[in-house]
């Protein structure tokens, strides 16, 4: 069997580690004589699987108590309508667009009352995070949205925008757990795991209690309330069981990396060691404002379609799956998440290197 170096953006690379384990488990989990795709949400076993997770991910990004953690389903794309539909009391809400998500999220948000784009760094295509120091934001806004990491362009706040108080909502899809985060700073944090965390089908939303309510928007369909799940400790319907199962190895796995601040460390290093090389580089280049660059994904070019095409090509041959940029933007893209080795980011600059000499 040979594993290749997978810079998907997502889905994307899970620790080899956790996979082994999920398939020792797969025929017989803890004695159950059945896998957990075969177990009911009712069970013991789940009931444990669920709730070691939650304790985990608690532990993990401390999470203070008046925190709910929900796991749920829809991608993180379903997010985009239930945030407005269960968080605009005033109908008003303020976007910073810094990406086609964030984008997608202010469009979906439109349905449901008044959104206003507060920010937006559309004029440089995405490349950069705009200042958010003092932003326009409403009176009367109910929340106020980011994404925090953009997947597609590779940029990630370094620091939180200032809402002048209000409700601070963020997408960490492409940043989950991927370093430390001060959880009371927001009132909503979410993301689709499918990037760092585990596989496809789980959304986990850790949002504070006194914004679950009852008072959502008219006609909001009972699964798009975040209180039917809260309520129901994310068992109100059949969960997203076995992703939940993966996501809680993946927790373990973190724990024993030395938790999030140890990750952090991790990251920093894999990225700085890709980062350096692109700003000496005399064939690629990065094309985001450094001071804004994603830890987690790092586009790239060489600036001629054909030689893109050509790298994407022949570091597949060698063994560097998913390089290539997202259909929207072209050139590369190197996700380096959680589960990527520092060695696959040391065979990649190797191979950019050799590249470069044949091709310069
Ligand atoms: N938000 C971010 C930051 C993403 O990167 C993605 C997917 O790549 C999404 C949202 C959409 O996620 P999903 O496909 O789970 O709806």
């Amino acid at each position: 069997m040979s594993r290749v170096y997978n810079f998907s953006a997502g889905p994307a690379v899970l620790p080899e580690e956790v996979l082994k384990e999920a398939a020792a488990e797969m025929l017989d989990y803890n004695g159950t004589g059945m896998s957990v795709m075969e177990m009911s949400h009712r069970s013991k076993a789940f009931e444990e699987i669920i709730r070691t997770a939650e304790a985990d991910i608690r532990e993990l990004m401390n999470i203070p108590d008046n925190y709910k953690v929900l796991f749920l389903q829809g991608g993180a794309s379903q997010q985009f309508a239930m945030i407005p539909m269960n968080l605009m009391k005033n109908g008003v809400a303020d976007y910073i667009v810094t990406g086609q998500w964030a984008k997608k999220a202010y469009q979906e948000a439109q349905k449901y009352g008044k959104a206003n784009k507060i920010a937006s760094s559309e004029d440089k295509t995405f490349s950069y995070i705009p200042d958010c120091s003092d932003l326009p934001i409403s009176e009367d806004a109910d929340y106020v949205y980011i994404c925090e990491n953009n997947t597609i362009y590779g940029t990630k706040y370094k620091e939180l925008p200032n809402t002048k108080g209000k409700t601070l909502v963020a997408d960490v899809s492409s940043c989950f757990l991927s370093e430390p985060v001060d959880v009371s700073k927001y009132g909503v944090i979410y993301g689709g795991v499918q990037k760092n965390v585990g596989p496809a089908g789980v959304v986990i939303v850790i949002i504070r209690e006194d914004l679950i309510t009852e008072d959502v928007l008219p006609g909001t369909p009972t699964m798009l309330q975040y209180k039917t799940h809260a309520d129901a400790n994310s068992l109100y319907n059949t969960p997203p069981a076995y992703g939940i199962y993966i996501c809680g190895k993946v927790f373990k796995w973190l724990k024993k990396q030395g938790g999030l601040a140890a990750m952090k460390e991790k990251n920093e290093k894999k990225a700085k060691l890709l980062y350096d090389f692109l700003d000496q580089s005399k064939l690629f280049k990065g094309t985001v404002e450094p001071k804004d660059r994603s830890l987690m994904n790092v586009p790239f070019v060489t600036g001629d379609k054909e030689l893109d095409a050509k790298f994407v090509k022949e570091a597949k041959e060698a063994g560097f799956e998913n390089l290539k940029g997202h259909r929207t933007v072209g050139g590369m893209r190197a996700s380096i998440y959680n589960a990527m080795p520092y060695e696959g980011v040391e065979a990649l600059v190797e191979f950019m290197k050799k590249f470069e000499e044949e091709n310069l």
